[in-house]
């Protein structure tokens, strides 16, 4: 059954993970619609594919109704940097809260099998290291990363309540620290600004001490993982951790990232965000029993993919 033709909705699709999992749907056989609004993502990040005949490009605003007759959604549409979703925090959440209404709205017309992609935000700044699915998290709900934060978690109670309300075919994946080839060069994030700082020898800023650490995972990865765990059985739902559990500081990225870029960068310190989380870690043993998966791509082949990329952003 899983192998047949499909048609899938990606919303977010235009932007860097929702890119790829277009490209990667595709070439598994599948049809695919790509919506989104434009806010980060961009039509470059999927230009090679509008050729595709079985590839639909739709400027549509997922805070806004949409109709389509799919099989599966994957629902992405959401800023994900922390810059980008602090830009307009209001729309962060409507667009978190807003569009899980109206995916899952689809989902239950059409009779459509949804993914949301959560994230390891859900779990705030965790006092409990590694983070299993289990932890229910310690998140500030009045703070500068709560529109995201909480519109995530908010968007999961609204997945699993619409499973057990209207038994709506759901999957939750918590998305740990993501990078690669297309995230945008100015989002700000710390793969992104440190890749490109380096490129350009200017000075590698890092908030705070840099002694705070994130588990750092290849976008390849990822796609394989949230397309496993589409395909698992009706029963098997999540919330499911998709990360690389290999644990790094901020300083120690700093200092792989001038190594691999044999750049002249300085480092600089600057202060601490508030409500940086101090420690990300995935505990991925639920993936690997479930999906049988595991990430392939460690830090320094990751980086250079992605060095390489960001060489022709300059
Ligand atoms: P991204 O910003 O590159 O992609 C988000 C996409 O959603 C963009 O194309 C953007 O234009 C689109 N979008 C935003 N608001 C929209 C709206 N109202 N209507 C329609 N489209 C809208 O970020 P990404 O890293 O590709 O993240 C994709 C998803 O994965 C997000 O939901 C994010 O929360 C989640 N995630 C990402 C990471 C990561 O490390 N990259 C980690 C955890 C979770
Ligand atoms: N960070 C940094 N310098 C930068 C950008 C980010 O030191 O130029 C830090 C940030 O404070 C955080 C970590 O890197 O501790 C990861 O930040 P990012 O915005 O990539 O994602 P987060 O995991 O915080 O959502």
């Amino acid at each position: 059954m899983y192998n047949l033709k499909k048609r899938i909705l990606v919303s977010g699709g235009a932007g860097f993970i929702g890119s790829h999992l277009c490209e990667r749907l595709l070439k598994d056989g599948h049809e695919v619609i790509c919506m989104d609004n434009f806010f980060t993502g961009d039509k470059s990040n999927i230009v090679h594919l509008l050729q595709n005949p079985y590839f639909e490009l739709v400027r549509h605003d997922v805070t806004e109704p949409f109709l389509a007759e799919v099989d599966e959604i994957y629902n992405l549409a959401c800023p994900a940097s922390p810059v980008h979703y602090q830009y307009n925090p209001i729309k962060t959440i409507k667009t978190s809260v807003m569009g899980a209404i109206n995916m899952l709205g689809l989902a239950k017309r059409v009779n459509a099998r949804i993914l949301q992609a959560s994230t390891s935000e859900v779990y705030g700044d965790p006092q409990v290291h590694p983070q299993r699915e289990s932890y229910w998290g310690n998140v500030n709900p009045v703070g500068i990363r709560s529109c995201y934060d909480e519109g995530k978690r908010c968007a999961e109670t609204l997945f699993m309540d619409y499973h057990r309300q209207h038994h709506i075919a759901i999957k939750i994946v918590r998305i740990f620290n993501t990078y690669g080839p297309r995230m945008h060069p100015q989002d700000g994030r710390v793969v992104s600004n440190f890749i490109m700082q380096a490129l350009q020898n200017k000075d590698i800023t890092i908030y705070g001490e840099g002694n705070q650490t994130r588990s750092f995972q290849y976008v390849d990865d990822l796609v394989e993982g949230m397309i496993r765990m589409m395909a698992t059985e009706t029963s098997f739902i999540g919330p499911l951790n998709i990360g690389n559990p290999n644990e790094f500081t901020i300083l120690q990225l700093a200092e792989q990232v001038i190594l691999q870029t044999g750049s002249q960068s300085k480092i600089k310190f600057l202060p601490l965000p508030q409500d940086d989380p101090q420690q990300r870690k995935p505990d991925i043993e639920f993936a690997k029993k479930n999906l049988g998966w595991n990430p392939t791509v460690q830090l320094e082949e990751g980086l250079s993919k992605t060095i390489a990329y960001f060489k022709t952003c300059l």
